[in-house]
């Protein structure tokens, strides 16, 4: 399959590379429309318990390749394999529906590094899960995801219509973007003294389940009682979310709970609480999920570095797609055993 104006080599992806889940669709997605290499992939999520493509990967496929002006063949629900030529990077305004409780802010992830890289502004509504498990929470998105881009010079606001949770969805939130003239590089390898505060929030759920999660971020962070808030809707539910909010100078980390069936609240928080520990101890600034997150930035700035409490296989996957589409090499040190730290080396001059 060849778009008119596409005559580059085609990149083949094996989807069950590394970790092989919805990131490595995701990054061809996004680096595919920046660099116009259109690509092949095999064995979609080969590595999840239902592979293939789902709802929310089939909307960041329609997403990229309106964006795009894409040829796309595959695009099905339950495929294995998709083609995809982009054009060209049509900035401007854009609606998205997941039609299920799929996450908004993963289908956001496949656009974002063209929308970012755009020689315009873009708006774009989704709608779908906007607090789900096993994805960027909305408040990770507005408070750690975009102010990190825009240190780097990328204008984002995000503005949340209403919360989705997992698994009635039905949320809604607005992202706005402005690129800058060139991305800068940013270095993020050191972490300030922080401040921590923590939000329980319960829809339609009695409010006792967000307060013992509450109590128990309290006791074990020895947070005050201004240092934690509690949200209650009467709509919008069921669903159970908490956020621990870790700010320094650099940066703020957000790490997530969600209620679970037959999981008790103390449990819910104290897992988080554990992150928030691992985090803290380590020193660095980018937390596991920003550290996988951070690499396509990166190297659409063209440098440079950060240092990471945690270098997950997510994080490992997306460095190997993102050398399939762009002339490039992540360096990878050890810096002791709960530090690492990672340097974009380009290959050629960044233009
Ligand atoms: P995948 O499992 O391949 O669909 O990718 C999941 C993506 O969601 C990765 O980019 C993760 O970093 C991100 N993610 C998962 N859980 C969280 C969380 N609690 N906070 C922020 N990002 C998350």
């Amino acid at each position: 399959m060849q778009n008119a104006s596409n005559t580059q080599e085609v990149v083949e992806i094996d989807g069950s590379l590394g970790e092989g889940g919805g990131q490595v669709l995701r990054t061809c997605l996004g680096l595919s429309l920046v660099t116009g290499k259109p690509f092949t992939i095999t064995n979609i999520r080969a590595g999840r318990r239902k592979p293939g493509i789902m709802r929310q990967h089939l909307t960041a496929i329609q997403a990229a390749t309106q964006i795009g002006e894409a040829e796309v063949r595959g695009a099905k629900v339950g495929g294995l394999e998709l083609e995809f030529c982009p054009c060209i990077i049509k900035p401007g305004n854009y609606h998205f529906s997941i039609g299920t409780a799929g996450s908004c802010t993963l289908v956001l992830q496949a656009i974002l590094p063209a929308l970012m890289v755009a020689d315009g502004a873009s708006e774009v509504i989704l709608e779908g899960g906007t607090h789900n498990p096993m994805a960027p929470p909305y408040d990770y998105l507005a408070n750690t995801f975009l102010p990190v881009l825009s240190k780097m010079g990328v204008e984002a606001g995000v503005k949340l219509d209403r919360p989705g949770f997992y698994p009635a969805g039905g949320g809604r939130m607005l992202i706005q973007i402005q690129p800058p003239k060139r991305l800068q590089p940013i270095v993020l390898d050191q972490r300030s003294d922080v401040e921590i505060s923590a939000r329980g929030v319960c829809a339609e759920l009695p409010g006792h389940i967000a307060k013992r999660e509450m109590d128990v971020v309290q006791r074990r962070l020895g947070l005050a009682e201004e240092q934690v808030e509690l949200c209650q809707l009467d709509k919008y539910g069921p669903g159970n979310y908490l956020a621990l909010y870790v700010r320094s100078e650099e940066l703020t980390e957000t790490f997530s709970g969600f209620g679970e069936k037959n999981i008790s609240a103390e449990k819910v928080a104290g897992r988080v609480v554990k992150e928030v520990q691992r985090y803290l101890a380590s020193g660095a600034p980018v937390g596991p999920y920003l550290a996988d997150q951070l690499l396509i930035p990166m190297a659409l700035a063209g440098g440079d570095r950060f240092r990471t409490s945690g270098l997950t296989a997510h994080a490992l996957t997306n460095m190997d797609v993102i050398t399939k589409f762009l002339p490039c090499r992540f360096d990878v040190q050890e810096v002791d055993d709960r530090v690492w730290e990672v340097r974009f080396i380009a290959f050629v001059e960044h233009p």
